[in-house]
C-alpha cells in the first residue's frame, strides 16, 4: 500500500522509518493497545524494520483483548513487553476501596496504579515512544502533533519525545488500512466497541456516538484521558 501523505507532514511510514533509524535499540518503543497501534506495527513489519513494543496489562482487560495481544504477537513475530502494576499497590487499593472505586471516585486513582506508574517506570528507560493517537479521537486531542515533547513524563534531566504518526488520520482511514492489509484487530470491534480500554471502563457505542463515548462514560468529556496522554488534558483545561 502506498504511504498516505498528510499536508505538510511526513507520511506515517516515513515518520516511523526516520524515527526508528534515529534511536538506538532499547531507547524507543511503540505503545500498543488499540487498532491504530497495530497499524504502526504492521507498517514497521512491512518496511522490514523492527522496534520494541510494550502494552499495559492492567489486570482488568477483556478476554478478547488478551487474545488480541497474543494474535498480534504471533502474526508479526515481534516480542511484546507486558507492563503490569505493582501488586502491593493494587492490593492496597482493592482492600481499601473495592474493585470498582472508579465509578464513584473517578478513574484517576485506579489508572494511576494500573497504568501510569508502570508506564512511568518504562519511560524512565526510554528516550522516545510511539503512539497511535489521532487528533479526532477526542476533544482532548485536537492539538495533537506528529512529534511532541512528552510534557507529562519528561523531567528536567530526561526529555522524552512522543511520536504520533497517525495524528492526522481519521477513523475511516484506520479501518480502510486494516481491511486492505488484513491487519489483526480486537474482536470486540465486531460488537460495537470502538475505543477499547479496561473491561469495566469500556462499553459499546451506537453509530451516532463519538468514538470515545464508551470510555469512562460517567465522567466529564474533557477529563477522559487515563494519564498516558495527560498533557492533552492539561491543554484543554488551562
Ligand atoms: S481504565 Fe478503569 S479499570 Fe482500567 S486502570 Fe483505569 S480506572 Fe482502572
Amino acid at each position: 500500500m502506498e504511504p498516505r501523505k498528510t499536508t505538510g507532514q511526513r507520511s506515517p511510514q516515513q515518520l516511523l522509518r526516520d524515527t526508528i533509524s534515529q534511536y538506538a535499540e532499547g531507547d524507543l518503543s511503540i505503545s500498543f493497545s488499540g487498532a491504530e497501534d497495530v497499524i504502526l506495527i504492521d507498517m514497521v513489519a512491512q518496511m522490514g524494520l523492527t522496534v520494541d513494543i510494550f502494552t499495559l496489562d492492567t489486570g482488568r482487560l477483556h478476554p478478547e483483548t488478551y487474545e488480541f495481544i497474543e494474535q498480534v504477537r504471533s502474526h508479526y513475530g515481534f516480542s511484546i513487553d507486558l507492563l503490569m502494576p505493582t501488586p502491593s499497590d493494587v492490593a492496597k487499593l482493592v482492600k481499601e476501596k473495592g474493585l470498582y472505586s472508579f465509578y464513584k471516585d473517578g478513574h484517576g486513582e485506579c489508572c494511576s496504579i494500573r497504568k501510569i506508574e508502570p508506564l512511568k517506570t518504562k519511560l524512565e528507560s526510554l528516550d522516545a515512544w510511539i503512539t497511535g493517537q489521532r487528533k479526532d479521537q477526542s476533544v482532548t486531542r485536537t492539538n495533537l502533533t506528529q512529534v511532541q515533547e512528552d510534557k507529562a513524563f519528561s523531567t528536567e534531566n530526561h526529555k522524552i519525545t512522543k511520536y504520533n504518526p497517525l495524528a492526522d488520520w481519521s477513523l475511516s482511514q484506520v479501518w480502510q488500512y486494516i481491511r486492505e492489509n488484513n491487519v489483526p484487530y480486537n474482536k470486540l470491534h465486531d460488537n460495537g466497541y470502538v475505543s477499547i480500554g479496561c473491561e469495566p471502563c469500556t462499553r459499546p457505542i451506537t453509530p451516532n456516538q463519538h468514538e470515545r463515548a464508551g470510555r469512562w462514560w460517567w465522567e466529564e468529556q474533557t477529563q477522559r484521558e487515563c494519564g498516558l496522554h495527560a498533557q492533552n488534558v492539561i491543554k484543554i483545561v488551562s
